[in-house]
């Protein structure tokens, strides 16, 4: 190293930094790094980083990236501001920030991170690791960044949303930069070596930056496929290959791949159960269980009316700057439930001859656990790590020569049909299987076994395609908002997503107040600039911060008035999971099949009858019908009995338990005075409260209002019993098996609209037309005072207030007078 070192300062340059500072490094660490294939090219980086502003590294994982490149600049006299790294997972930031700090004998003063919890930052800080949103909330405050020197960008290309918008923002920032005279540097880092959307941006970087290639040396890997995939319970299958490479394999690590939290526990437990080592160290000290206490149903008693201005928001000063990107936290599901008992496993009970060492390993697992997976396992043991994909690309673990891969992934997705963004757990691609093949080979050739049969794995995607693409648009315009980058469709996304989604983004988020309405009058040109860049408002900083929808979202932060929020978020998350309800049309095969079909869809119809209620509750709709089946199957206790028995979907109703619990932590994170928890036994809303949960659905659901054609209008009979909307020439109907099918009220809103014979809308609540010009009216054209019959008064405030007309958009439907 001293000879790389002497290498260094013999060629220098003018632009390089003047001082060279020397780091105190242990001989067994030095000896360590030597063997990094990244060593060998620090020379060509500095260099490159010397004559560039960006500059792009692409190596294997393990390669010595994340640890040794910020020493490189550290060293070479980068440090005269903050060296940042930045990492798209916590767990990452963390580690690293805690090895190189013990690389460099520093202490954890000088090498420092920062996550949206916690960190250890100080005044001495000079290197830096962070998550991705930490960052992005930085440059909200300070666009130049003027505390740092250098900005790595690691795991780009996990190409999550935050890492691709951070680029495009530094693509800018580091120019301006250079020509204010406070040079600063960009460094991209990436696993795999494609990086074009990157380099051959014109729209980032005019002059393509350097793209240095670490070569990595890997030992060989022998793939081993399954015969046949589990469709189910990969699970399990992990528990028996686990086993059997345990019990019939020499000696060497394991490390199993798993997608979420919830399923590595329960693996971990098995496997400890099957191989007792010692006690289960991580009880579940849950914190969403304390959570799961008694409600006290206060009575209400005001009049229920719907306050738009009255919300959940942030609170002023603090709140913000806390608040990180979830994404890349795509494995911490939550927290509540950790569902499911483990089958017996006493068939798996071995007597084999060396204990095996089990721990988990996921992002938000506590970083003095995490750190174990570092640690040599204790003497005479194996070491079986089971992880998230955390552990695929951002974390290397030492000493691993086994690999099981589930072949999986939970991935946040978007349904455009209901526009909702949920956690899915799908087939990874094949450039990620490879990544975590390869996680076998680093120290000795290994064996990577695949949970999935080839012709599965040939079906799998090439790559992961950028999050961007995956995302609701007007949630990612949201986010965007939050940051305070008002001109959403300038800016240089590495993979852009379309102008029209982007447009319409902007409108739907003005219209639900998230953003500030544009001026009306003024030049044609001007107007349509400002259209494009509306300003967030508080109301839409407390929408970003929930992890749904941005209708959903608006409902959320309605949903605390007259203690409407247990329900809110109930309907919420029964809207966000697809299907509740088991199709009752399946066709019968035989006869006899068709009659017990018929027996049984009349019960089911019967269930829902009842879930929907009567009267004022009926009127909520088919989201009553939902409330009800959530309230019935909590208080049932959530079995696959119960949900069979009355036509649930048992899977939809353990998403709905689960979301519920985050959508509760989400808005107590923004307004704690809310004081939200998850009553697994809600009690049925009043009266009142439907009433309410009425307005907040039509507040969130404005652009789904319909009304119902009146009989004079019907001149065609295919308009009978049918309903108009805004934007549609055809008539939408209500589906016979909805709740409001006989009731048909004449103002609706709905979830969605599917075509099946005819366009049904789903998802059916009543509303009432008098709310429309007070909940919505950023949707009515109001005329001039009424003359009758009482033209002008006087408020409390003293200000003159008249009534008058009101009329919906586009279709012009009479709306009741509204004081104004
Ligand atoms: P890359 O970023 O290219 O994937 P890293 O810099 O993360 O590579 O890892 C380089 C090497 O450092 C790996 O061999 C890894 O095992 C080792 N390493 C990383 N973190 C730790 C740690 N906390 N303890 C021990 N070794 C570590
Ligand atoms: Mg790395």
């Amino acid at each position: 190293n001293k000879a790389k070192k002497k290498k260094a300062s013999a060629t220098p340059k003018l632009s390089q930094p003047a001082i060279f500072i020397p780091v105190d490094r242990s001989p067994e660490i030095q000896e360590a790094r030597l063997k990094l294939p990244v060593l060998a090219e620090e020379q060509v980086i500095m260099e490159a980083v010397r004559e560039n502003p960006c500059v792009v590294i692409c190596g294997e994982t393990g390669s010595g990236k994340t640890t040794q490149v910020p020493q490189f600049l550290y060293e070479a006299g980068y440090a005269s501001g903050i060296i940042g790294i930045t990492e798209p997972r916590r767990v990452a930031a963390v580690s690293m920030s805690h090895r190189v700090a013990k690389e460099m004998n520093l202490s954890t003063r000088v090498v420092s991170y920062q996550i949206r919890y916690e960190g250890n930052v100080t005044d001495e800080t000079k290197i830096k690791f962070m998550t991705d949103g930490v960052l992005l909330k930085e440059i909200q405050k300070d666009f130049l960044l003027q505390r740092y020197s250098v900005i790595i960008i690691d795991e780009a290309h996990e190409r999550s949303v935050y890492t691709d918008i951070l680029i495009g923002l530094l693509s800018r920032i580091v120019p301006l930069r250079n020509k204010k005279g406070m040079p600063m540097k960009l460094l991209v880092m990436s696993a795999t070596l494609r990086v074009e959307d990157f380099t051959d941006n014109q729209k980032l970087f005019r002059t393509p930056p350097p793209v240095i290639k670490v070569d990595a040396r890997q030992f060989p890997v022998t793939i081993h496929f399954n015969k046949r995939t589990p469709l189910e319970d990969y699970t399990g299958e992990a528990f028996h290959k686990t086993c059997k490479i345990h019990r019939m394999l020499p000696p060497g690590g394991i490390l199993v791949f798993l997608t979420g939290q919830a399923e590595v526990h329960s693996l971990c437990r098995r496997l400890r159960k099957a191989f007792p080592f010692r006690k289960d160290e991580e009880a579940d000290t849950s914190e969403a269980m304390r959570k799961f206490k008694k409600a006290k149903q206060k009575k209400t008693v005001s009049l229920p009316r719907i306050d738009l201005d009255n919300y959940s928001a942030l609170p002023v000063d603090e709140g913000d700057e806390d608040r990180e990107a979830g994404i890349g936290d795509e494995d911490d599901e939550g927290s509540d439930l950790d569902i499911g008992d483990d089958p017996g496993d006493a068939e798996e009970k071995a007597d084999p001859s060396i204990p095996l060492y089990v721990l988990p390993l996921y992002s938000l697992l506590a970083p003095e656990q995490q750190a174990k997976v570092f640690r040599p396992s204790p003497p005479g043991t194996r070491l079986c790590v089971v992880a998230t994909n955390v552990a695929e690309t951002s974390l290397t673990i030492p000493g691993i020569k086994y690999v099981v891969d589930c072949g999986r992934v939970k991935k946040r997705f978007y349904d455009r049909v209901t526009g909702v963004s949920s956690f899915k757990v799908t087939w990874t691609s094949q450039a990620s299987a490879n990544q975590r093949a390869g996680r076998a080979g680093r120290t000795e050739p290994g064996h990577c076994y695949r949970l999935y049969s080839s012709a599965v794995f040939g079906d799998f995607s090439l790559f992961s395609e950028a999050e961007i693409t995956r995302r609701p648009v007007e949630d990612l315009v949201l986010q965007m908002k939050d940051l305070n980058i008002d001109k959403v469709v300038n800016f240089p996304f590495p993979t852009p997503p379309s102008a029209e989604a982007l447009v319409a983004a902007e409108q739907l988020l003005v219209s639900l107040g998230a953003l500030k309405e544009p001026p009306r009058t003024g030049r044609v040109k001007e107007m349509e600039q400002a259209r494009l860049s509306c300003p967030i408002t508080p109301l839409g900083r407390a929408m970003a911060s929930f992890p749904v929808a941005p209708r959903y979202a608006k409902m959320l932060a309605l949903g605390k008035q007259q203690d409407c929020l247990p329900y809110v978020i109930s309907v919420v998350a029964a809207m966000t999971v697809r299907e509740i309800f088991v199709d009752l049309d399946r066709p019968a095969g035989s006869e006899d099949e068709s009659s017990k079909l018929t027996q049984r869809r009349a019960r089911l119809t019967q269930m829902r009858r009842l879930w929907a209620g009567q009267g004022a509750s009926l009127l909520l709709g088919d989201l009553m019908v939902m409330l009800g089946a959530v309230g019935a199957c909590e208080f049932a206790g959530c079995t696959p009995k119960f949900c069979e028995e009355n036509g649930l979907r048992y899977k939809a109703m353990v998403e709905i338990r689960r979301l519920r619990g985050q959508l509760t932590n989400a808005v107590n994170a923004v307004c704690p005075e809310v004081g939200a928890f998850v009553d697994p036994k809600m009690a049925p809303p009043t009266e009142h409260q439907v009433v309410c949960l009425r307005q907040i659905v039509l507040a969130g659901l404005g652009d789904h209002l319909a009304r119902r054609v009146q009989a004079e209008d019907i001149l065609d009979p295919k308009w009978k019993n049918g309903y108009k909307t805004p934007l549609m020439d055809d008539p939408v109907f209500i589906h016979p098996t909805s709740a409001l099918f006989k009731t048909l009220p004449e103002f609706v809103v709905y979830q969605e609209i599917m075509e099946t014979t005819k366009m049904y809308m789903r998802g059916v609540s009543a509303v009432e037309a008098e709310w429309v010009p007070e909940l919505l009216p950023q949707y009515c054209h109001f005329g001039p005072p009424l003359e009758s019959p009482q033209p002008w008064f006087c408020s409390s405030s003293g200000t003159v207030r008249c009534h008058r007309s009101s009329t919906f958009f586009r279709v012009g439907w009479q709306l009741p007078a509204v004081e104004m």
